[in-house]
């Protein structure tokens, strides 16, 4: 019998890993095949404390990880299947492998939303459409690309795919952007990236194969334009991964983790919640983290109290 198993290894599951072996639970943090989140993905990460000259994010994440495995966390490198939380033992699925719990802590983070079109479907992962500028943006040296969006992600996306791209349109919806000031001067200051505002987008057009435009339309005038490219790059936010669990606790009506006040506690005892999944504002890998540690804390006292 387990006392505590965590689902996903981004920021909030490695630090409820590191704060649960920490207070000896000996954890194990079923950390998916694709494991240590949505940092992964990311570059240059400035505004985690303790790193002045900044961390890459797979750095960090690394780090991260390599700490929680020192403190005695350990890890199954594959997708927790199925989940039964309801009663005093909790009940995690790895495939055929039956892992039994006393408490779990859900931090299975949030994943890439999509523009929601046929065409994009046709076209996504190694046919032109992507949503990780990070893991794609170098097969496109010299070439000319789009990212979608006008939040942080959407900037950053740009002003990174510009090392490697001869050019690179930011089509956003409005003419104002989600995204931080900062982030967004940098995008303008850039010569290669062309803003193309207030546009949505029609259709992505290519030969079957591989995309070769993107079809957009002016939000108000409805004008509509053919943009000539060879890669497009989806930044428009993210949606919770909770399908695994959506009726064993109480989500909200984006399918977010309801968490009781202040704590990481959800609707179900014994289970807790960190991270993305449950975070609708912040969304920070701080934030996470922070979120990670609560849910340990609060474990720890569930465990505590019922004498385990
Ligand atoms: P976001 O802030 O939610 O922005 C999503 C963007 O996509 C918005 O501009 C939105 O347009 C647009 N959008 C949404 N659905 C769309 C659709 N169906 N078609 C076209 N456009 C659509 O998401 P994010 O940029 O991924 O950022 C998420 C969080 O991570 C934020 O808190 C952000 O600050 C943080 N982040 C921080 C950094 C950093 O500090 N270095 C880097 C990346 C992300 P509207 O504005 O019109 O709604």
């Amino acid at each position: 019998m387990e006392r505590v198993i965590i689902v996903g290894s981004g920021p909030a599951g490695l630090t409820a890993s590191l704060y649960a072996a920490r207070a000896d639970l000996k954890p194990l943090c079923i950390e998916g095949w694709q494991p240590l989140g949505l940092l992964m993905t990311t570059t240059e990460v400035e505004n985690f404390p303790g790193f002045p000259e900044g961390v890459m994010g797979p750095e960090l994440m690394m780090k991260m990880r390599e700490q929680a495995e020192k403190f005695g966390t350990r890890f199954v490198t594959e997708n927790a299947s199925k989940l039964d939380l309801s009663g005093d033992v909790k009940k995690v699925w790895v495939g055929e492998t039956l892992y039994e719990s006393r408490t779990v802590i859900l931090a299975t983070g949030a994943s890439s939303v999509k523009v929601g079109i046929p065409s994009e479907e046709e076209y996504l992962y190694g046919k032109g459409i992507s949503t990780c500028a990070t893991c794609d943006g170098a097969f496109y040296k010299k070439l000319v690309v789009a990212v979608i969006g006008g939040g942080d992600s959407a900037m950053e996306e740009a002003n990174f795919l510009t090392n490697f791209a001869s050019k690179v349109y930011l089509i956003h919806r409005r003419e104002e952007f989600r995204a931080s000031r900062i982030m967004v001067d940098c995008v303008k200051a850039n010569p290669k990236i062309e803003l193309v505002t207030p546009y949505t987008i029609e259709e992505f057009v290519g030969d079957g194969k591989l995309l070769k435009s993107i079809r957009v339309k002016h939000a108000q005038t409805g004008e509509l334009r053919t943009l000539e490219l060879d890669g497009a790059f989806v930044a428009i936010g993210h949606k919770p991964n909770t399908e695994l669990f959506s009726d064993q606790v109480e989500l909200d009506e984006k399918g977010y983790v309801k968490c009781q006040g202040r704590s990481q506690k959800t609707s179900t005892p014994g289970v807790f919640a960190a991270g993305d999944l449950q975070d609708t504002t912040y969304k920070q890998a701080i934030t996470s983290a922070g979120s990670g540690c609560v849910a340990a804390l609060d474990a720890q006292h569930y465990l505590e109290h019922h004498g385990w």
